[in-house]
């Protein structure tokens, strides 16, 4: 099987000024992309060869891991985002964020804090535990909670490549920016 680039769910402009069209461009014609290549290099002549990206992610290790998850987070990233902002969430989103954070503001803290402090790179996410909770998990590299049996609801790219050309080393602004443009409507129908 060869695993292709999905096309982005937006226009590469449309989500300035938060992220601006050059950024989107490199991170997924040249970042995304890459991740695709190595993936399909890698995968011929081993079990992995007709498996899908969730499959990888539970099963594989090594380079077929990173870059299949790679490919995985990065398509989910797109679909988190948009330029059409509602800036937050209602129904039955809203109220188990509540239930389980406290307040909106009090998960959107959260959130960014994890986000702010993970070390090196790596991606913050939003799941779903078995038992229905919410909760926010911290994955360094390609990590995927899917791997623990989670359902990611949203995930912030904390790689450097994900911002460096717009914010450099101030990824907090990156992160304050990123809730700007949540496509709320997109993560309320993974619930
Ligand atoms: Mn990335």
């Amino acid at each position: 099987m060869t695993h292709q680039l999905p096309a982005l769910p937006f226009a590469k402009e449309s989500l300035e000024p938060y992220i601006s069209a050059k950024t989107i461009e490199v991170h997924y014609e040249k970042h995304h992309q890459a991740y695709v290549n190595n993936l399909n290099k890698l995968i011929p002549g081993t079990e992995f060869e007709n498996a899908t990206l969730e499959e990888i992610i539970i099963k594989a290790t090594g380079g077929i891991f990173n870059n299949g998850a790679q490919v995985w987070n990065h398509t989910f990233y797109w679909n988190c985002l948009t330029s059409n902002e509602k800036g937050a969430p209602d129904g039955e989103l809203a109220d188990a964020l509540i239930r389980d954070f406290g307040s909106f503001d009090a998960f959107i803290e959260k959130f960014s804090n994890t986000a702010a402090g993970l070390f090196g790179s790596g991606w913050a996410w939003l799941v779903k535990k078995p038992d229905g909770k919410l909760d926010i998990i911290p994955e360094s590299n390609a990590g995927n909670p899917i791997r623990n049996g989670l359902i990611p609801l949203l995930t912030c790219d904390v790689w450097e490549h994900a911002y460096y050309l717009d914010k450099q080393n101030r990824r907090p602004e990156y992160i304050r920016d990123f809730w700007k443009i949540v496509d709320w409507n997109k993560v309320s129908s993974r619930l």
